[in-house]
């Protein structure tokens, strides 16, 4: 049926952040985009404590960051931690010095039901098509090619729209990330299970930090605490997956229980009262959330966000990865519909760029789980480097392949176990002399390789959506590989010399 047929340049699946921000960064080179998401907004989604270069690099480059910094969401300058040796909290800033936090080392802490509305609407600002409560049935195929999607639409018919590229950005439930061939892997190590709810009243961090992310490990996990407004907070404990059962039963007991069981939170949430109803009302549960697949694209179809890969929630990087990825996919197809780079180099440049990314943040939390110890805990017993089971480790090992992050190209599971131990050591030091919250050592955290590396690829993407064309020019990442173009909406090929 004709009228149940249309062509887009690309459909984008989902309108969450990686939906929206692949949507508008496609429609900003003048190429047509319908996003197809399945729910009505505004809806409730976890992952509320965001990284700088999200707000002040993607959404920029988006326009979004004027709408989101109307918003009022409450500014994080970075997050404090009762994690490690020190029995005091520390705190870790994204700025170098407190004294010196300048307008874009800050981040948000964000209701995500009205955070993820504002990026879809600028979406549709700048010219995307976005139909909501359209839930994608399947892809379409002609051969190797993907070249569409099924969809019922909001009326209940059945519809097919044809697309030159297909973004599967529909989430961790994604249906359609099997389609890109390949397969989603489990991570044995990150296993766990997070349970989590809305207080209201809780107390505050006392100012700079009054709105910094609060995580405090604890015998069974570790709690996070974040501030969405003066009064509302949002708090869940990270514990042992073999947990699930007992939770389940009762979830509202289970959580106080694990309040009862951490002094800080506890004594935070003394003067709270749990929010029942309306979208904060419940009580929600989610397990087995660290995985990445295999492979991230095939012809006419990229996967960006959770529906290609996420690992764990504890340095908030699953709404960079997920805005990340898909700028560089957006890069990938808007320099293939203009011509401008050949289809195979455009997606391999994508698909290395994010690996690396995500393995960053991998090693990254690997040696951040690697440095709190309790021997009598079978948390954090099972979040050691040297029980990291080595089939974990070599997929691992085999998802960088060639595009390692750091300084050395990673080849052996034992050489990543030794370089996440020594990550972590490096870190541990770091905090110990910074003696506390007031201690004078921020710059030495930042300093310290592992955090340097995490924040890098960020500070690049902010500086690129700050100085645009007067950006310095990048060099290729890989040897024969590609360069953002000035406006950071494409690749282009690296000048010879
Ligand atoms: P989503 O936000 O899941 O959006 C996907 C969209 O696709 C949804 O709107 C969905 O309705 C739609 N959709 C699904 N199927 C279909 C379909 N068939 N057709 C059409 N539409 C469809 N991240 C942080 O940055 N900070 C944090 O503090 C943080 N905390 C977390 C805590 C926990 C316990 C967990 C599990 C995750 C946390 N995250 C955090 C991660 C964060 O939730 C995700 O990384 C982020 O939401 C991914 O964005 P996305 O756009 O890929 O997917």
């Amino acid at each position: 049926n004709a009228d149940n047929f249309e062509e887009f340049d690309v459909v984008v699946v989902g309108g969450g952040p990686a939906g929206s921000t692949m949507a508008a960064l496609v429609a900003k080179k003048g190429h047509s985009v319908l996003v197809l998401e399945k729910e009505s907004f505004p809806r409730y989604q976890i992952g509320e404590s965001l990284l700088p270069s999200t707000i002040h690099g993607i959404c920029r480059l988006t326009g979004a960051a004027d709408e989101l910094a109307k918003a009022g969401f409450p500014l994080k300058r970075g997050g404090t931690f009762r994690w490690g040796a020190n029995p005091e909290p520390w705190t870790f800033s994204f700025s170098v010095s407190p004294k010196m936090a300048g307008p874009t080392s800050t981040a948000y802490q964000v209701e995500r039901s009205k955070f993820d509305e504002i990026l879809l609407n600028n979406a549709r600002r700048v010219g995307a098509q976005v139909r909501e409560e359209c839930d994608v049935i399947d892809v379409v195929e002609d051969g190797d090619r993907v070249t569409g999607v099924r969809y019922t639409d909001s009326q209940g018919v059945e519809r097919h729209a044809a697309a030159k590229f297909v973004v599967d950005a529909s989430g961790n439930k994604s249906r359609l990330y099997k389609r890109a061939g390949g397969k989603r892997e489990y991570s044995e190590f990150f296993r766990s299970l997070a349970l989590f709810g809305y207080f209201e009243g809780g107390k505050r961090l006392p100012e700079p930090t009054r709105y910094n992310i609060l995580c405090v490990a604890f015998e069974s996990g570790w709690f996070w605490y974040i501030p969405l407004s003066d009064t509302l907070t949002s708090v869940g404990a990270v514990v042992r997956r073999e947990m699930a059962e007992k939770i389940q039963g009762d979830p509202e007991k289970a959580l106080q229980a694990l309040i009862d069981e951490c002094p800080k939170i506890s004594d935070f949430l003394s003067p709270a009262k749990r929010v029942t109803e309306g979208q904060y009302g419940q009580i929600r549960v989610r397990k087995d959330y660290s995985y990445h697949n295999t492979t991230f694209w095939r012809p006419g179809m990229m996967l960006v966000g959770d529906a290609a890969c996420f690992v764990d929630p504890v340095f908030s990087s699953g709404v960079h990865l997920a805005t990340y990825s898909s700028m560089l996919a957006a890069r990938s197809i808007n320099s293939v519909l203009d011509g401008v780079v050949e289809e195979n180099a455009a997606m391999q440049e994508f698909e290395a760029r994010y690996r690396r990314e995500y393995s960053v943040f991998y090693e990254f939390l690997v040696s951040f789980y690697e440095m709190h110890r309790d021997e009598n805990s079978y948390f954090w017993q099972a979040k050691k480097v040297t029980k990291a089971s080595r089939p974990e480790l070599e997929s691992f090992v085999d998802l960088v392949g060639g595009v390692s992050s750091g300084e050395a190209a990673l080849t052996s599971a034992d050489a990543l176990a030794e370089r996440m131990q020594s990550h972590s050591k490096e870190f541990s030091d770091a905090v110990d002399q910074m003696g506390g919250t007031t201690g004078g050592g921020w710059g030495n955290l930042v300093n310290s390789s592992v955090v340097r590396e995490a924040m890098v690829e960020g500070s690049k993407v902010q500086m690129q959506a700050l100085l645009g064309e007067d950006a310095e020019d990048e060099t290729p990442l890989f040897e024969g590989g590609l360069i953002p173009s000035p406006d950071g909406l494409s690749w282009v090929h690296a000048p010879t010399e």
